[in-house]
This record gives C-alpha cells, sequence and structure tokens, in this order.
C-alpha cells in the first residue's frame, strides 16, 4: 500500500520512529478499506499509531493534527472513535460481542467510525465472535486491531485485513529499562537476611509504579480533554467516571503485566545460571530458583497481595543461593 509520492498528514507524521508503517497508513487513508491490522511488537507505539491514522480517518483536513476533530480524537474523547483493551488475561467473548454491538452504531459526528481493538493476539475462543463483523462490517465502520503477533486463533481474521508492520522502537522507555534491569539484579542481590528481602521487595513494587507513569501521563491527557469537553458541553460527570473506571481498570491490567514480565525475566536469569552452573548444586539451586518463580506468578493470579508475594518469593531465593 505504500508509495512514496504520498504526502505524509501531520497527524500521522507525528508518530516517530515508523516511517514506513506510517507511509503505508497515510497511502491507505485516501481510500480506506473496513479493516486494518497493526502489528508490532510491545513497545513499537501500536496504540498511538492507530489512533493517529483514526485522526487521518476522520479529519476533513485529511489529518491536519491540529483541527477540533483532530484533538478530540487525540485525546480519547471523539464519539466516532472507539478504543477497546481487554480487562482480564484475554479478550472474552462478552467483550467481543460488545464490538460487534459498537461496530454496527452508525457514526454520530463524521462520515465514518473506527473502532480499535487492542491486542488482537490475545483473542483466543472470542475469535468467531468477532469474525464475520470484521470481514463484513456495516458500511462506514473501518477496524483497526493491533496485536503483537498473529495468533493461531486470529490467522482468519487477518487475512481478512490489510496488515501494517510496525518497527520495533530502539529506545525503550527508561522507565522500563530500570525495571527489567532490577529484576535480573535480584539473584546477585538476594543474601537470606530479612532487611535485603524488605529493601528488594520496596524497590521491585517501587519500580513497578515507575513504569505505569507513561500510561498515567496519557490518562491525564485524557481526563483533561474530557473534562474540558464535559465543561464544554455542561454535560453531568457520568462519562467522566466511566473514564476514570477505564483508567483504573487500564492500570491493574498493565500493573500485572509488568509484574509478570519481571518475573519472566528474573527466570530467564535463573536458566542462563542453570547453564552456566559449573557443579551440580549450582544446577539445581538455579533449577529451585526457576521453580519459585513461576508459582509465583501463578500466585500473583490467584492472590494479587504483590508485597507478600514478592517478599515470599525473595525469602525462598534468599535460601537457594
Ligand atoms: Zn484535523
Amino acid at each position: 500500500v505504500s508509495s512514496p509520492a504520498v504526502a505524509i498528514p501531520p497527524v500521522l507524521g507525528a508518530v516517530s520512529g515508523q516511517d514506513r508503517a506510517v507511509a503505508a497508513l497515510a497511502a491507505a487513508a485516501r481510500s480506506p478499506v473496513h479493516a486494518y491490522l497493526l502489528l508490532g511488537p510491545p513497545g513499537a507505539g501500536k496504540r498511538d499509531t492507530a489512533v493517529a491514522f483514526a485522526a487521518a480517518l476522520l479529519c476533513p483536513n485529511g489529518g491536519c493534527g491540529t483541527c477540533e476533530t483532530c484533538r478530540r480524537v487525540l485525546g480519547g474523547v471523539h464519539p466516532d472513535v472507539v478504543v477497546r483493551e481487554r480487562t482480564g488475561a484475554s479478550i472474552t467473548v462478552g467483550e467481543a460481542r460488545e464490538v460487534v454491538r459498537l461496530s454496527a452504531r452508525s457514526p454520530s459526528e463524521a462520515a465514518r467510525k473506527v473502532l480499535i481493538l487492542t491486542e488482537l493476539h490475545l483473542v483466543g475462543p472470542a475469535a468467531p465472535a468477532l469474525l464475520k463483523t470484521i470481514e463484513e462490517p456495516v458500511p462506514g465502520t473501518v477496524f483497526v486491531l493491533t496485536a503483537e503477533t498473529v495468533s493461531p486463533e486470529m490467522v482468519t481474521i487477518a487475512s481478512r485485513c490489510v496488515r501494517v508492520d510496525l518497527a520495533p522502537r530502539t529506545a525503550e522507555a527508561p522507565e522500563a529499562e530500570a525495571w527489567r534491569r532490577a529484576w535480573t539484579e535480584v539473584p546477585a542481590r538476594v543474601d537470606g537476611t530479612g532487611a535485603t528481602v524488605a529493601l528488594l521487595a520496596a524497590e521491585l513494587l517501587e519500580g513497578c509504579e515507575s513504569t505505569l507513569e507513561p500510561l498515567r501521563r496519557r490518562q491525564a491527557g485524557e481526563l483533561a480533554a474530557a473534562t474540558a469537553r464535559a465543561k464544554e458541553l455542561g454535560e453531568r460527570g457520568a462519562g467522566l467516571r466511566d473514564l476514570e473506571e477505564r483508567h483504573r481498570r487500564q492500570q491493574r491490567r498493565i500493573r500485572t503485566d509488568e509484574l509478570k514480565a519481571g518475573l519472566a525475566a528474573l527466570a530467564a536469569e535463573y536458566r542462563n545460571r542453570m547453564v552456566a552452573a559449573r557443579s551440580e548444586g549450582e544446577v539445581r539451586a538455579a533449577a529451585a530458583a526457576v521453580a519459585a518463580v513461576d508459582e509465583a506468578g501463578r500466585e500473583l493470579v490467584r492472590n494479587p497481595n504483590e508485597s507478600l508475594m514478592l517478599q515470599a518469593l525473595l525469602v525462598r531465593l534468599g535460601r537457594a543461593e
């Protein structure tokens, strides 16, 4: 779909580090089809790219980035751009049905409406509920799906979409980088003392808070835009309460995902130690540590008292050393 002759609308030009995807989307925005799939690794900026593309699709100037329409789309308060994200570990059938219902509504202001559904690789058994609507949405509805990979459950859906690949972004958010490093340093730091356990647990949970910062900044922007709009239109607070509830859910979800990612980095570090071990005892210690980390991951899902879970894990790792 890309063509070097197509001018890049400013709203898409503002997406950094994705020149090829941006060129493809700029060309697509001129005569959009019914569904797009943005594929890329975590941190590639899939959601922001999808929202910028939605602005280009709705903007009366083709994606100026400054008009009322663009500002409301980017602020997350345009009624004709709907973003749906999973609330649990995967997209549920109920959530898929809600997407189908929303897609059947006609646009309320613009000529078309855009439905953004994120993390489609986690669609699981909900895929059949979405397929028919995505391959043949009501006229005027454009689907923009995002996914990290084409998972087996979503192969058919993916085959009905125009696929746009996003490049991995080299510069990871500094918060996320520090967070991952903190986990990989755990094996070298645990020493079996209660003081170290308390210190490490506090550091790791603080690090988790800091990885939520980019999300919080984005949410603060959304809330400010929504508040300004509510004031302008004299609306009551129901929409704002919904938004705040959605923000809380997003934070909980990202928090759990970040803790899982941290535990995965820690398990990987112990697996490296297993490979590099020079004695039977070292292999056994590393294997016990991997098992303890895996168990903590399962515990996190069952009983999400993060602080207790982490402390118990660090005590076990200290004993394994
Ligand atoms: Zn505009």
